[in-house]
Parts: structure tokens; C-alpha cells; sequence
């Protein structure tokens, strides 16, 4: 036994003590006492008594190309050896370069122009200034307003949190409301009954349509979206939902922030899902998370040519002032590049796209069960719902779940009476019959 290494109760105390964590319930936030991760390889992680588990929600929706790759480290090692830090505001460096011009590549269209950011929170931030600075820029200061979506999360910043639509997620904050409006629930599962998925399209476009109508285009400035909507429960639009919101952003010349936080780097098989998987190519586009799977903290705002010209003035200097000591940290940098170069000589993209159907079908084999009201997905992404079951009782199903599935050695992401899986996108077809395995006999004890 290392004397030197503290006792586990002992750590588990400071940290109760000590940390306080995300999303903290501050009846007794002293009183919670989190998982202790020890270590991981592929898409394992394993606790502090050995227990191994799949880790299911990968990370935060974020550890592509799964743990304890050696290909990651020596780059970081390497950055860190060769230059850890320079200022960006006066400097530059290989690895930021590199990046830059690797991500206009990969993004659609004429998104050309990188702003690095320290993670989503931050890029969906550096977006909303975007749309302020080209705005004031051109003389029209009322053409503000973001529209946004309820259940859509985009962050943790005053700016992120005020767009993001889940009251849950910023209850007792004060944010912007001014220069914020939410479409209603976009979710098709919660269409009326007997309502066609075409007819509760149409409903969410002239909701649009109506909101941009009665606060005049002339004071929209953004619509702001996830391809899918990630943490609000995995919704997936319908057929043309995001083609026909974009023509009429175009209309009405309003930016459409496309916030592919999660939805980037391969979770759906692409590098981006705005144009591959949808067909449209946004104004702008947000990301982090899969950028660097989870490695190192990093996020990107991509802005397209005609933005950046629209914010240019020859005659007036006025500064972008936006960002951040750790903008275009040379380290993180380095490691978005290992990891890119993974997911590319892998050819983990293929992989997702050729795996998808496999989870899919798997996923909506679980609708046999009666607890459950809804299962959606795309991409190696999921989601189960509970149904009128669980919501007559005390506990609902993401709870439920989380705590057999731990048991049974599978982390899930609880989301109230929903239970969301973006594993690494490198597991196998074994792996995820693993998963889904487990997620059946969990179902059947809690059904
Ligand atoms: N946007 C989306 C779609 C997200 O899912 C998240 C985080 O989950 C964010 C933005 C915020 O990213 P971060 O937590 O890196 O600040």
C-alpha cells in the first residue's frame, strides 16, 4: 500500500466537502456523494473497487474515439514540451493554424473563419456576440433578438443559458430576455394525438414563421439550433424541419447558429450534420466536445465568408473583442489534431455510419416494453423515454434506470423520466449488444 495516496473515504470527504459540481441540488449539496473514477480504456471506465462499467452517455456525449489512447498523450506531451502556452491575441502557432484550416475544410460552404473558444458554452457564446457585432456593425441595433427552442441546451454562460430553452437549467439565474424568444416544444413524441408527423412539421415552420412575425424580422438578428436536440431528450426532426426553418432564416436575413456541440466530429456518422445529414449550411456553426474527444478542453465558433465580410469595415477599426487567455490553446490544439487524425486513419466516421443501423434497431426493440413510452435516435446517439407508467409514480425512468444499469455494470445519463447513450463512437457491434443487453434486463427488473 502507498502511504503517500489518501484514503479513499478520506478523498470521497474532501470532495463532498470541497467540490462543488455541476448542476449541484443545493437542498443538501454536501450530501451527494459522486461515482469515483479510477481509470479507463476504450469505452470502459472502472471505479475505485474495480468495478468496470460501459460508459454509455461517453463522457458528456463527447469521447470519440474512446479512453487511454497513447497517441493522445505523446502529442500532448509532445505540445507541452515543444510550447504550452503563447498569447493569441499576439502570437499564433503551428497546431492553431493546422486547425483552423482543417475545420474550414470539414465545415460546409463558405464557413471558412475559425474563433476558438475553451469549450460549447463559450463558442455558442462567441456566436451571439457574432450576431450583435455584424449587427451594430451595420446600423441595424434592434436586430438582435434569438430565437431559440425550448428543451434546447446550449451552455452555461450568461449568453448560452439565456438561449437555452430548459427552465430546469437556469432556475433561480438571472439571464437575457430580453433579446431572447423560445419556440414551443419541438418534440413530435408530444404532438397531439392523431396529428401526422408532415401536419406537426408544418405547425413547428409557421410557429417560426408566426414568432418572426410578430416581433418583425427587422428585430431578429439569429435562430439558433441543434440538428438534434440533444440534451433535451434526443429529438430528432422530421424530414425537412431544418431546410425549411433555414429558407426562412434566409427570407428574412436572420443567421442560423447551427449548434453542433454534440452533434459534430462522427456522432452521426459526419464530421458536421448541419449539410451531410440535413442539407443546410448555416451561418454559423458551433462545436467542442467531440473536437477533441474529451481529451483536453477546446470549442470552435466556424463563421462563414459573408458574415465576416459583413462585420468588416474598412473604414472603421472597431475591434472583435471577444475571447479568451485559453482561445487557440496550443495544447488543446495539438490534441484536436491527434484526435481528428484518429477518427480519419481509423475511418471511424464509416464505422458510425456502418454500426447505426445495428443501435438503432436495437434501440427500438426496447419499445416492447410497456414502461416505456418513446425511443428516438440517430447516429450512434439514443434515447429512452418512460410512459404514462412511470409517470404516475414516484420515480421516473431515467432514475430508475441509472441505478440497475450502474449495478449491472452500464452508466446511463438519467434526464428526469429519460435515460440518453452516445458511447464512444469506437464500439463494436459486440459492444453495443453488450450495452443494449444490459439496458434490456434493466428494463425488465424495473418494469
Ligand atoms: N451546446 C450543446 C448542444 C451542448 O450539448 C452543450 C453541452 O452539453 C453545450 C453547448 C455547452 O458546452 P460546454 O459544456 O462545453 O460549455
Amino acid at each position: 500500500l502507498d502511504r503517500n495516496l489518501p484514503a479513499t473515504e478520506d478523498l470521497h470527504d474532501w470532495d463532498r466537502t470541497h467540490q462543488l459540481h455541476p448542476w449541484a441540488a443545493m437542498d443538501d449539496w454536501r450530501g451527494y456523494d459522486h461515482m469515483m473514477v479510477d481509470s479507463a480504456k476504450g469505452i470502459y471506465l472502472w471505479d475505485g473497487t474495480g468495478k468496470r462499467f460501459i460508459d454509455g452517455p461517453g463522457g458528456m456525449w463527447c469521447v470519440q474515439i474512446g479512453y487511454g489512447r497513447r497517441e493522445m498523450a505523446d502529442a500532448i506531451a509532445e505540445q507541452v514540451m515543444t510550447l504550452p502556452y503563447t498569447s493569441p491575441w499576439t502570437t499564433t502557432t503551428e497546431p492553431s493554424a493546422i486547425l483552423a484550416k482543417k475545420l474550414a475544410d470539414m465545415a460546409p460552404g463558405d464557413l471558412n473563419n475559425v474563433f476558438f473558444t475553451t469549450g460549447g458554452s463559450t463558442a455558442v457564446d462567441t456566436a451571439i456576440r457574432t450576431v450583435h457585432f455584424m449587427n451594430n456593425r451595420l446600423g441595424r441595433p434592434d436586430k438582435k433578438i434569438v430565437i431559440a427552442r425550448e428543451k434546447g441546451y446550449h451552455g452555461s454562460t450568461y449568453l448560452a443559458s439565456s438561449v437555452t430553452g430548459k427552465e430546469r437549467d437556469k432556475s433561480r439565474f438571472d439571464v437575457e430576455k430580453r433579446l431572447v424568444r423560445f419556440l414551443p416544444d419541438v418534440n413530435p413524441y408530444r404532438r397531439a394525438e392523431g396529428q401526422s408527423v408532415e401536419a406537426w412539421c408544418d405547425e413547428k415552420v409557421a410557429d417560426l414563421e408566426a414568432m418572426i412575425a410578430e416581433v418583425g424580422a427587422e428585430n431578429v438578428g439569429a435562430f439558433i439550433a441543434e440538428p438534434i436536440l440533444c440534451s433535451g431528450g434526443v429529438i430528432v426532426p422530421p424530414e425537412g424541419y431544418h431546410k425549411r426553418t433555414h429558407e426562412i432564416c434566409r427570407k428574412h436575413d436572420i443567421l442560423y447558429i447551427s449548434d453542433e456541440v454534440v452533434t459534430g466530429f462522427g456522432r452521426l456518422g459526419h464530421w458536421f450534420a448541419s449539410q451531410e445529414v440535413f442539407g443546410i449550411t448555416p451561418d454559423i456553426i458551433t462545436c467542442a466536445k467531440g473536437l477533441t474527444s474529451g481529451y483536453l478542453p477546446l470549442g470552435a465558433c466556424i463563421i462563414s465568408d459573408s458574415v465576416m465580410e459583413r462585420m468588416t469595415d474598412p473604414d472603421d477599426a472597431a475591434l472583435f473583442a471577444n475571447g479568451y487567455t485559453y482561445s487557440a490553446h496550443p495544447v488543446c490544439c495539438a490534441a484536436a489534431l491527434k484526435n481528428i487524425e484518429i477518427l480519419e486513419t481509423e475511418n471511424i466516421l464509416e464505422h458510425v455510419r456502418a454500426l447505426a443501423p445495428h443501435f438503432q434497431k436495437r434501440l427500438q426493440a426496447l419499445r416492447r416494453f410497456d414502461i416505456v413510452g418513446d425511443v428516438r435516435g440517430m447516429g450512434l446517439l439514443g434515447c429512452i423515454e418512460g410512459g404514462a407508467k412511470t409517470l404516475a409514480g414516484e420515480r421516473r425512468l431515467g432514475a430508475m434506470l441509472d441505478e440497475v444499469c450502474e449495478e449491472m455494470g452500464l452508466l446511463v445519463r438519467p434526464l428526469i423520466n429519460m435515460a440518453v447513450f452516445s458511447p464512444p463512437l469506437v464500439i463494436t457491434r459486440a459492444e453495443v449488444d453488450e450495452m443494449f443487453d444490459i439496458l434490456e434486463r434493466a428494463l425488465e427488473e424495473v418494469s
